[in-house]
């Protein structure tokens, strides 16, 4: 079967995009890749421990909870072995409080998905992402979590503008058309949610920007950095990009492929 040439969005690329089309054009057209980073090592453990809390048949101990963080523990993207022990630490607290304020098991909702990757064919464009968590409450209400590992307190503002959230909101209200949606944002760090239900008029919004974006993509032919000192200095390809060494070629440059 002929493999589809649709493009593919995920919440990762439609941010990459509007951040720097110089960036996607490295990442998703020249497939370069990114380095590990400190955040995302601690964030997809963190995301680990918690399916193995949902998916266990019994709730492991804290004690269990810990160990097992630690045993799939990984130093990748810290700069020094000091930071990673400190981010470790601060994990070990973060599944104590977690464990701590979990609703006992018969009181807590139904979780439908767990680190789900999810594809839905959207006529033009295929959706995809892995949500982290869909939960079914008693009235049938879904509500769509996703983790945030680094952030000390979350608003509902955070919530409404998540674009991770608008997308995975888009996929669920497609593959359950009957059910009433709500998303939510869960800080691990304080263990705190913010939780929204968009009326009909905000998810038709959401629709329009992920059309927008989508044909934005589609329609590119330039790919120009947005050359801002604070983006370019964290970023991946500074080294390699031509926005930011003018006069040098940037398919010549795609040839230096650092992946
Ligand atoms: S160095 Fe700057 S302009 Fe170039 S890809 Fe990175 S963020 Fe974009």
């Amino acid at each position: 079967m002929a493999k589809s040439t649709k493009l593919t969005l995920s919440p990762t690329k439609i941010s990459a995009f509007l951040r720097c089309r110089r960036f996607y054009w490295f990442r998703y057209i020249q497939k370069y890749q990114t380095r590990p980073r400190a955040e995302f090592t601690f964030g997809a453990a963190l995301h680990r421990s918690l399916d193995a809390f949902h998916g266990a048949t019994e709730r492991p101990t804290v004690e269990t909870l810990q160990a097992q963080f630690r045993e799939g523990w990984t130093t990748a993207g810290f700069k020094t072995p000091e930071e990673a022990q400190r981010a470790l630490e601060a994990a070990q607290g973060i599944l104590e409080k977690y464990h701590q304020e979990a609703p006992p098991p018969e009181a807590a909702p139904e979780i439908l998905l767990r680190e789900k990757m999810l594809r839905v064919d959207c006529g033009e464009y295929v959706l995809m992402g892995r949500v982290d968590r869909v939960d079914r409450h008693p009235d049938g209400t879904l509500e769509i979590i996703d983790y945030k590992s680094g952030r000390s307190r979350v608003t509902e503002s955070q919530t409404r503008a998540d674009i991770g959230l608008m997308v995975y909101e888009a996929m669920i209200r497609r593959l359950y058309p009957d059910s009433r949606v709500t998303v939510s944002i869960h800080a691990l760090r304080p263990n705190q949610r913010a939780t929204i239900a968009r009326t009909d008029g905000e998810f038709a919004e959401v629709l329009t920007f992920i059309d927008d974006t989508a044909h934005a993509i589609a329609a590119e032919t330039d790919w120009e950095g947005v050359c801002d000192k604070d983006l370019c200095e964290d970023c991946d390809f500074l080294l390699w990009c031509p926005d930011r060494w003018p006069g040098r070629d940037a398919d010549q440059m795609s040839n230096d492929n650092p992946s």
